[in-house]
């Protein structure tokens, strides 16, 4: 499995196109907000002669579904999602409007995604772990064969995600943290929603918010 990265949007959200020799890739957390930012997203995935065949979202603040219905109505893709992030998407055009930000709203989910699921697209295979706390149907995407976790707002480079936003909950951020990402092992790579990426071993070491 291949990751094309780019940090989009005035928040510097992470998205990731992940892809593999099949030629069929999932785009994850689409915040490409402004036109320039939907060219370089769709540039990518045709030099590459990619077909999308599902969208993802890790969680559904604003920053991370900035770009759904361009990807949906661009590739006639489906759209999954934990369920209990539903309420989260539903309430992002009136936080849009709060604060004057131009939004186009997302499609409706497809279908949900549950926990310890198999996403599937071409010869790859992720493994859904949920991975509430900052929101509360936040999941992460694990690729066990490259040793990859897409963490979303869950854990950063230094740093974990907020949880004064509505649905969030510090203890239960920090049980997903160790009880499901960290167990994951040393060596995994963590592509963060916002940030550089990292590893489990570096931040299980050099973390504040995980050495409390
Ligand atoms: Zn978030
Ligand atoms: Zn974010």
């Amino acid at each position: 499995m291949q990751v094309i990265s780019f940090a989009f949007n005035p928040f510097l959200e992470n998205t990731y196109v992940l892809f593999d020799e099949s030629g069929e890739c999932v785009i994850v957390d689409p915040g490409c907000y402004q036109p320039q930012e939907r060219q370089l997203l769709d540039a990518a995935i045709a030099e590459r002669n990619l077909r999308p065949v599902l969208l993802l979202n890790t969680h559904c603040h604003i920053d991370h579904v900035f770009g759904n219905r361009h990807v949906v109505d661009t590739y006639k893709v489906s759209l999954a999602i934990h369920r209990d992030e539903l309420a989260v998407l539903e309430s992002v055009p009136e936080y849009a409007k709060m604060f004057g930000t131009p939004f186009i709203p997302s499609p409706s989910p497809d279908r949900w995604l549950m926990p310890g699921e198999k996403v599937s697209f071409g010869l790859t295979q992720l493994e859904v772990l949920f991975t509430p706390g900052h929101a509360p149907g936040h999941v992460s995407f694990y690729h066990s064969p490259t040793l990859q976790v897409l963490s979303g707002d869950v854990l950063f480079r230094g740093s974990v995600g907020r949880t004064d936003l509505p649905g969030g909950n510090t203890e239960l951020l920090l049980k997903s943290i160790r009880e499901v990402l960290l167990p994951l092992g040393d060596d995994v790579t963590v592509l963060s929603g916002h940030g550089p990426k990292t590893t489990i071993g570096h931040e299980r070491k050099t973390n504040p918010f995980l050495n409390q």
